[in-house]
């Protein structure tokens, strides 16, 4: 091997920096910020990142209000890039592959819910793509940030088919409703409901409908019945409006939650059928509203709770999205739009993604 070659293989494996955006505290603007990735480990993947879209779960975490923040934060895990080098032992990814990457960037491998494929449910604890502890202390850099460096076991492919900006909220707020959706079997003759027409909310619409289940959208807001029929709901019921909730109660065979905030259960429950179920996939918080046991009791309605999804079923429901042509609404929006974006977030003015375009981070860094 010449000293040449020796050489390009060094940099091309070496650690490097990145650049990024960070929220230094609860309080502070997202603002540009220089990271490093690491070296490349036998077993990683190094992606250039094109697109990275905008998680409700990335304000809550710029925020600490989860309370469990590190600052500084660099949130993103709807990342969708290209690979631009490979450590010697991936055999999955080469360079100039398109790879995306979720919620998560590693775990023990070794528990049973990962014998399971259900990484994201490890019993040890898994690796966060963001806010997280590696195995050697390191904490995990989201993608608000150029690149990203990640053991290939969590990176996932992207099919060619796919338009690639709408694809990002596919790896957080896609496998997040398409998981459940799957795991209480959505499908022909069933009533299905999705609560909040957000990130989460749409992809849901899209999915349940997609699977043959009748779609209603359960929504605060006045002005997205168009849009929810759009996106494929059969039906729309503001939340708002008690005559039309009463009209509805005992029909649903399964709900999805994606309040992202505490809020009143109740009058959600009360629209399950009797032995249906209500998904939260929502709110993480606690929720302080009483709740009237009753509901649950009287009926033999569940209600449950669910976390994104494993890497097998992710690429499964990326496998589905290039087959059955879904994908995001997108807003693209630039890397210091990110504040702003945030701010709409929170009134519930998104539609229905943010996508940060990543070539954007040049200019704002
Ligand atoms: P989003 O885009 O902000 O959408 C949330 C939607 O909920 C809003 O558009 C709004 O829809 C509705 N909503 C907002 N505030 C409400 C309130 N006070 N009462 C009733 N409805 C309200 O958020 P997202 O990105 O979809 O995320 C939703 C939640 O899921 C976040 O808390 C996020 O952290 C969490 N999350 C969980 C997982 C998981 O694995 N379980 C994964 C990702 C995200 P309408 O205008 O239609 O009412
Ligand atoms: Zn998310």
């Amino acid at each position: 091997m010449n000293t040449e070659t020796s050489t390009t293989e060094t940099n091309l494996t070496a650690a490097r920096s990145a650049a990024a955006y960070a929220a230094t505290s609860a309080t502070t603007p997202l603002r540009p910020f220089t990271i490093e990735r690491r070296a490349l480990r036998p077993s990683d993947v190094r992606i250039e990142i094109l697109y990275t879209g905008v998680c409700h779960s990335d304000l809550h975490m710029a925020r600490n209000e989860w309370g469990s923040s590190i600052y500084p934060i660099v949130p993103g895990h709807e990342i969708v890039g290209r690979v631009s080098a490979v450590g010697e032992n991936v055999t999955n990814f080469k360079e100039g592959d398109l790879a995306a990457v979720g919620c998560m960037v590693d775990s023990c491998q070794d528990c049973a819910s990962c014998a399971d494929g259900l990484e994201q449910y490890c019993e040890k604890g898994l690796t966060l793509t963001y806010n997280s502890k590696e195995s050697d202390g390191t904490i995990t850099y989201g993608g608000y940030s150029d690149s990203i460096v990640v053991t290939e076991n969590f990176v996932l492919h992207v099919s060619d088919k796919l338009d690639l900006k709408a694809t990002a909220p596919l790896l957080c707020a896609g496998i997040t409703l398409y998981s459940p959706l799957r795991h209480w079997k959505a499908g022909p003759g069933m009533n299905v409901g999705i609560i909040g027409l957000g990130g989460l909310g749409h992809m849901g619409v899209k999915f349940a409908h997609a699977m043959g289940a009748k779609v209603t959208v359960i929504t605060t807001s006045v002005g997205k019945e168009e849009d929810a029929r759009r996106l494929g709901a059969d039906g729309v019921l503001l939340s708002k409006d008690a005559t039309a909730l009463e009209k509805a109660a005992n029909s649903f065979d399964l709900l999805m939650n994606t309040i992202p905030v505490d809020h009143d259960l109740n009058p959600y429950v009360a629209l399950l059928k009797r032995d249906a179920t209500m998904v939260i996939v929502g709110a993480i918080e606690p929720i302080t509203h009483d709740f009237a046991t009753a509901q649950i009791v009287l009926k033999r309605r569940s209600i449950a709770g669910s976390l994104i999804g494993g890497i097998e079923e992710t690429q499964e429901m990326l496998d589905y999205c290039a087959e059955h042509h879904i994908v995001s609404d997108v807003e693209m929006i630039e890397m210091d739009q990110i504040n702003e974006a945030y701010e709409r977030m929170l009134k519930s003015d998104v539609k229905y993604r943010f996508v940060i375009d990543m070539a954007s981070l040049k200019k704002a860094a």
